[in-house]
């Protein structure tokens, strides 16, 4: 059997694959903030950071993330076989693998993750805007990779915003979110 790759090694590899292709940590906790101030509106960006990097903890998210950069890059060093090279770098409409490999990674969140990814799909806001507005650039898997990370920080926290108001102590918080979710 080959040897599995450390998962510090992946999670490392993900960051630094989003941060080279312009996303930062603040960039998708902004979208977070303008999600969960509605609802709670004393959250504070803080918690959004802290809720998106321990998204990124999650094995899902890193390999969907280093998925969907890899083909965006290949796509724009023009390196793929036809017609996928086309597929990718022209951002067919109908093409959808894209959405697709985004949307499977935010399950482990529950239903308010994919609704609100969803949400995010069709409402291009913040960072997700200036990707689709990068036409020089191939952000094909990008966009939606960016709104799936910020789809299930936002579901995370609002679970976690609701244990507090319900007085759960930090323990018994952590324990149900360790049992709740996958990788
Ligand atoms: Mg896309």
């Amino acid at each position: 059997m080959k040897k599995p790759v450390p998962c510090e090694i992946v999670e490392q590899a993900a960051r630094k694959k989003l941060e080279e292709r312009g996303v930062t940590i603040e960039d998708i906790a902004k979208i977070v903030f303008d999600l969960q101030r509605p609802y709670h509106p004393s959250v504070t960006m803080n918690e959004c950071l802290e809720s998106t990097n321990a998204v990124l903890c999650k094995r899902e998210i890193q390999h969907a993330v280093l998925v969907g950069i890899e083909l965006d890059v290949l796509a724009e060093k023009n390196q793929l076989s036809q017609p996928l090279q086309s597929l990718i770098d022209s951002d067919e409409g109908l093409f959808g693998v894209d959405e697709t490999v985004a949307l499977g990674s935010v399950f482990g969140f529950g239903s308010i993750a994919v609704t609100t990814f969803g949400y995010l799909d069709k409402q291009k806001v913040g960072i997700i805007k200036e990707l689709d507005r990068k036409k020089s650039e191939v952000h094909t898997f990008l966009d939606d990779l960016v709104a799936s990370i910020a789809a299930s920080s936002a579901a995370r926290l609002a679970h976690r915003m609701r244990d507090r108001e319900e007085n759960r102590r930090i323990e018994d918080i952590r324990k149900r979110e360790d049992e709740e979710l996958i990788g």
